[in-house]
């Protein structure tokens, strides 16, 4: 078969490997860009399995990649939505604390947030009432206005089809297999081989398999953590905002929370444990037995570890496969709670989450390796906030990983 030459090879149609050949085509309309994806169409995986908030930006830490992403990531999506028209519901969010030691713990996020150049207002009981009635609120509680929710999948298909407008070549059901000996650089897939200038590598839950072909990603492996949400199908007007405890000063993912959809439905979070393969969506889905012993070595090896305090956060989660103990601690963020709608778990979205193997840490902020030099680039930790921070990450991969050298 005859190879398909392009200036650029992108893996992976999610938000970030969307984004990033968004923002190539928009730098320089005549690149020639393939984008490779084993599935059928975009955002079958985290990119249209996520929650739709459009983050503010505050629980970030510390001049860490996340935040400095996350802002602008926010306003470009706002205005992408704004002039294409699609959904957007500016629905703020509410942290509240319940106690004083959160209370404190809030007061370090508001600095957070400050220091970041972030958004938030400390806002009083009876203000917390006016943007939300159902809230409980311990002394104050925090504002953010410029967190919204969007609907992902619609995004990543108007994406779709602006990329091919421009003259951007998909190839759905075309699976990235190995590094092929081309020059400069190419891939074999299971459609045939592709050539080109430049890989880059947005595979999510396999970007570091990918990256290994490379010489690239050698101290880190992906392990996958499910997030699980309980739904109702109803519009719920009694909440108002996202509410949001304030969450763990560690590993500020993990807090009970409510979400306003951007439909109006309102979702219960989260649930968020170990995965036993990197798309173990369901039972027994996709099961690779290569996969399962290499992850299951790393869990036991974290849970025997206790690093990153692992053990104690997956017990403290997995209690919440009970329902009734999901809700009762969401029920300490609001009055009212019709707790008889929540009868149902989401499809749960998968997290590939960075694990540098020699010390066992969990790495927190986005994670890129490559270069011009190795003619590929590859996105290893594209975590939550990245479907926020997609537009503005993509710009400073570009700017600091191609035009710069
Ligand atoms: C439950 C959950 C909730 C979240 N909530 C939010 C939120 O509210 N706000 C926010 O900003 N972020 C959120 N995130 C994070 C965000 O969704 C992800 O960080 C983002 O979608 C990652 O995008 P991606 O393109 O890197 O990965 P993906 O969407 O996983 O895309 C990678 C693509 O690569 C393809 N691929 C993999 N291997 C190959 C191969 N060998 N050959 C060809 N193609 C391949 C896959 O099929 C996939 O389509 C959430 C994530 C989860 C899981």
């Amino acid at each position: 078969m005859k190879n398909k030459t392009y200036d650029f090879i992108i893996i992976g149609a999610g938000i970030m490997g969307l984004s990033i050949a968004y923002k190539l085509i928009t730098n320089n309309p005549k690149l020639k860009i393939a984008i490779i994806e084993k599935e059928k169409n975009v955002a079958l995986h985290a990119s249209g399995k996520n929650s739709g908030v459009l983050h503010s930006g505050f629980f970030n830490s510390i001049d860490s990649l996340k935040a400095k992403f996350t802002k602008s990531g926010n306003e470009q999506l706002k205005e992408f939505c704004k002039h294409y028209k699609l959904k957007i519901n500016f629905c703020g969010r509410i942290i509240v604390a319940s106690n004083e030691k959160e209370f404190n713990d809030l007061c370090e996020f508001k600095h957070r947030g400050d220091l970041n150049n972030i958004e938030s207002i400390w806002i009083s009981q009876q203000e917390a009432h006016e943007i939300d009635p159902n809230a409980k609120i311990y002394n104050k509680a925090l504002f953010s206005p410029t967190t919204a929710t969007i609907d992902p999948i619609e995004i990543c298909y108007t994406l779709l089809q602006i990329l091919k407008d421009r003259g951007i070549q998909f190839f759905f059901e075309t699976e990235y297999l190995r590094k092929s000996n081309s020059r400069p650089v190419g891939i074999t897939t299971t459609n045939g081989n592709y050539e080109g200038e430049m890989i880059i590598n947005a595979a999510g839950l396999y970007a570091d398999k990918i990256a290994k072909d490379f010489g690239l990603s050698q101290e880190y492996t992906l392990l996958p953590f499910k997030e699980i949400y309980l739904k109702t199908s109803l519009p719920w007007p009694e909440i108002k905002t996202n509410i949001y405890c304030v969450p763990n000063l560690k590993n500020p993912f993990l807090s009970v929370h409510f979400i306003k959809t951007v439909n109006n439905h309102i979702k219960i979070g989260s649930m968020y444990i170990p995965a036993f393969w990197r798309e173990n969506y369901t039972l027994f889905e996709r099961f690779k037995l290569s996969e399962f012993k290499e992850i299951l070595w790393y869990e036991i090896m974290l849970f025997l570890s206790n690093s990153c305090d692992f053990r104690n956060l997956t017990f403290k989660e997995i209690k919440k496969i009970n329902k009734n103990h999901l809700i009762s601690q969401a029920k300490k963020l609001v009055n009212n709670l019709t707790a008889e709608q929540y009868r149902r778990w989401e499809t749960p979205g998968i997290h590939p989450q960075l694990l540098k193997k020699s010390t066992l840490k969990l790495v927190d902020d986005f994670k890129i390796e490559g270069g011009i030099e190795h003619n590929s680039i590859h996105v290893l930790n594209a975590t939550n906030p990245a479907f926020t921070c997609s537009f503005s990450f993509a710009d400073w991969i570009i700017a600091e990983f191609i035009y710069k050298s």
